[in-house]
């Protein structure tokens, strides 16, 4: 009798981590770690960058979110909170497409932050806080990691 096996568990994962060029400023700046290789090679990983998909170029004016009002800013003043929204949905659904409940995402960037983001002065001073994305994703139960916390992610997915 064959045996049914179970579907693997897909990481959504942040497409800058994979050294795509989606970052602000243009710089490649890949994650390099054994458990991502391996991820890699078993198919597992999902990638997204919720800024580019919302159709921000790269590069592009930092942004950060402003603590009072929670509106992402640009440090040249410009409102990107609509941008940002859509890159959480448009994650969002990639989730549901594969079925995936653990995300990777890059610590402190405005989308993808997951424990601190910056403090919406732009002087780099780190507050603690979530990124758009990851709110979202959090508020649907979809657990999200970052590059310190790989090793409880790898608990999570073992089959
Ligand atoms: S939005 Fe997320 S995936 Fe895109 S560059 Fe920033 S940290 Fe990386």
């Amino acid at each position: 009798m064959k045996v049914s096996e179970q579907p693997i568990k897909k990481i959504l994962i942040s497409s800058c981590f994979l050294g795509e060029r989606v970052r602000y400023n243009g710089v490649v700046k890949p994650l390099v770690n054994k458990l991502l290789e391996q991820w890699k090679k078993q198919g597992r990983l999902i990638a997204i960058c919720p800024e580019v998909i919302s159709g921000l170029p790269v590069p592009r004016p930092p942004a950060e979110i402003d603590p009072n009002t929670k509106k992402v800013i640009t440090i040249e003043s410009i409102d990107v909170t609509e941008q940002f929204d859509k890159g959480a949905k448009l994650a969002l659904r990639l989730c549901r497409q594969h079925n995936i409940q653990v995300a990777l995402l890059k610590e402190s960037s405005p989308s993808c932050g997951s424990n601190t983001i910056y403090d919406g002065t732009f002087r780099q001073q780190k507050i603690i806080g979530e990124g758009v994305t990851t709110k979202l994703l959090r508020g649907h139960g979809i657990k999200v990691f970052c590059e310190d916390s790989i090793e409880e992610l790898a608990a999570q997915i073992e089959n």
